[in-house]
C-alpha cells in the first residue's frame, strides 16, 4: 500500500493492545517486555495513550514511518 500523504511504500503489520496500543510489523514477534528498547528492537511503534483499543483480534494495519501515519480498516 502507498501512503496517501507521501506516496512511500507502507509497511504491513498489526495493531496489538498489550501494555498500550502499538503497531507490530509482520514477521516481528511481540516484545516480551514493553520497554522502549524492546519495542525499538522489534520495530514496534507505540501509539499515544488516547488511542483505546480492546479487541481479541489484531487488525491488519499499514504504517508510514516517514510521516507517522497508520491506516487500518474499521
Ligand atoms: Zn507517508
Amino acid at each position: 500500500m502507498r501512503c496517501p500523504y507521501c506516496n512511500s511504500d507502507m509497511e504491513k503489520g498489526q495493531l496489538k493492545s498489550k501494555g498500550g496500543v502499538f503497531f507490530l510489523p509482520d514477521g516481528e514477534k511481540s516484545p516480551k517486555l514493553y520497554t522502549k528498547s524492546q519495542m525499538m528492537k522489534h520495530r514496534a511503534v507505540y501509539l499515544p495513550p488516547y488511542v483505546n483499543f480492546f479487541s481479541a483480534e489484531f487488525p491488519t494495519a499499514y504504517i508510514c514511518r516517514m510521516c507517522s501515519k497508520i491506516v487500518i480498516d474499521y
